[in-house]
């Protein structure tokens, strides 16, 4: 099989495996707070369900709370966000920040949503090589590093949880899943 039939196939392969993951369903634990949020407590205090950050994401990935088998959940109702179809652009001007009203979202806090952890199916951690998700962080984060004998590693003081490695990755589940940094200030 000559080269370049050989990388079709193989990234008709990755393309399948993508659209496989991505039909599974979230692969993010959560649910993860906006860019610019408050601490937990807070947040559910001062988040009035207006939507107003939700039409302002261009992206569409900040909804408000509904799963319908998680009517109890604290942030229910409150606008959350779901990076398993898109990452966040962490967009220049932070829309959605600028969108609230309430002061749940502002531009003096972190606009960290979470953080990547490398998960148990991640090739690397079954010692065989894979940088498919190498290049995935955005601007100068840079918080993936592959380690020694090749462990994908993440730094989690400078990832900011965009989820776009986690895109990135074509296994079904993925290799790595973004996880609130703290679940009760972060
Ligand atoms: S930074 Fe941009 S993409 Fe990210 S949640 Fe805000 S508006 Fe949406
Ligand atoms: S704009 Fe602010 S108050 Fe309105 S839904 Fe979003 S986080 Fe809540
Ligand atoms: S490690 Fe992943 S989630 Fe974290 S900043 Fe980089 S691409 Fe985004």
């Amino acid at each position: 099989m000559n080269t370049s039939r050989r990388s079709l196939l193989f990234g008709g392969l990755l393309d399948g495996l993508r659209e496989a993951r991505r039909n599974a369903g979230a692969p993010s634990a959560g649910p993860l707070r906006p860019p610019g949020a408050a601490p937990l407590a807070e947040y559910i205090e001062l988040c009035r369900d207006c939507t107003s950050c939700v039409t302002a994401c261009e992206p569409g990935i900040i909804k408000l709370h509904r799963a319908p088998d998680n009517p109890g959940h604290p942030l229910w109702d409150k606008a959350v966000v779901d990076v398993s179809q898109r990452s966040c652009q962490l967009c220049a001007d932070f829309p959605c920040i600028a969108a609230c009203p309430s002061g749940a979202l502002s531009a003096d806090r972190s606009p960290a949503i979470g953080t990547a952890r490398v998960t148990d199916s991640c090739l690397t951690r079954q010692h065989m090589y894979c940088e498919l998700c190498r290049d995935s962080c955005p601007g100068d984060v840079d918080a993936l590093r592959f380690g020694a004998l090749g462990r994908l590693e993440i730094d989690e003081a400078a990832c900011v949880g965009c989820g776009e490695c986690v895109l990135r990755c074509p296994l079904s589940p993925a290799g790595l899943r973004v996880v609130v940094r703290h679940a009760a200030n972060r």
